[in-house]
């Protein structure tokens, strides 16, 4: 057992079939290597009517990961079914704490409310994070490539629904946490001290509701000198008592874990004190 671990637990991990590249069985014997004592796989769970209909939808099928998008709930639950069914088998196996989560998108609608509440009665999930890899503009669905690729008017007006959109989930109180809060950084939009008024204004609903938020450390990797979210972000957070945690956002075995360390210690310099473990993360108990 490893314990100068900074965290004994990821819970924000994909898997193959969706998005990722290796098997659940995998993922948790890598886990239990490193010396996790929880561990949870939250493939996507993305539904949206109009989603085959975006831009961004032929590249996915092009590398193969468009099994991750749906168009109705029916369709997400289907794919979920077997999925759950498998780490259910293993969990019986395993000798490490296996929990079946999802990262979900949000959408502000009345039917992807009623569609929250048929996936939770019928899949049980452990835990569910938020996310928000897509907004609707002008008629279309479009993630955060489309939002670096516009000219500047449309890039701050989409920027704009984007924040509102995450305040709005915030708000809900439906989620265990928040994923990668500043996501447009990944195409450097955002950067702007400008923008801080709308993460202020997120961050406060976030706050309201008591929900938690991730540092997704997936951002060392992309050349980002911050992960998700920024400094200036996670100082708003610690003013509010945001309670956070640590995700690699692992797509492959080799992920788990990234960063934690220091993910911790830029926390930490943010005035992060409130860190959370497993057990307060599923249990809501922050
Ligand atoms: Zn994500
Ligand atoms: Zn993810």
């Amino acid at each position: 057992m490893n314990s100068s671990l900074v965290q004994d637990y990821s819970l924000h991990t994909h898997t193959i079939g969706f998005d990722g590249i290796n098997a659940p069985i995998d993922m948790v014997l890598r886990a239990k290597e490193l010396g996790f004592k929880s561990f949870g796989i939250s493939n996507h769970f993305i539904v949206h009517p109009e989603i085959t209909q975006s831009k961004f939808y032929p590249h996915a099928v092009l590398r193969g990961y468009d099994s991750i998008y749906s168009s109705s709930f029916d369709e997400a639950i289907a794919k979920f079914k077997p999925h759950y069914t498998e780490l259910r088998r293993i969990s019986e196996k395993c000798d490490i704490k296996l929990y079946f989560g999802m990262e979900m998108d949000f959408f502000d609608s009345p039917d992807w409310f009623r569609g929250f509440e048929r996936t939770v009665t019928e899949l049980h999930p452990d835990y569910i994070i938020c996310a928000s890899h897509f907004i609707y503009y002008n008629g279309m669905l479009r993630n955060v490539y489309d939002m670096g690729s516009a000219d500047k008017k449309s890039r701050d007006d989409m920027l704009k629904i984007y924040w509102d959109k995450m305040a709005r989930a915030g708000e809900t109180g439906l989620f265990n946490w928040m994923a990668h809060l500043d996501l447009p950084r990944k195409v450097g939009v955002g950067n702007e001290d400008c923008w801080a008024e709308y993460e202020r204004y997120a961050i406060d609903k976030i706050a309201s509701s008591k929900t938690a938020i991730e540092i997704n450390t997936s951002g060392y990797d992309r050349s980002l000198t911050e992960p998700y979210p920024s400094a200036r972000i996670l100082k708003m957070a610690a003013a509010k008592n945001v309670p956070v945690l640590l995700a690699d956002d692992a797509h492959c075995v080799d992920k788990i874990g990234r960063h934690f360390d220091c993910a911790a210690e830029f926390a930490k310099s943010c005035g992060i004190t409130k860190f959370l473990t497993c057990g307060n993360i599923l249990g809501k108990t922050y």
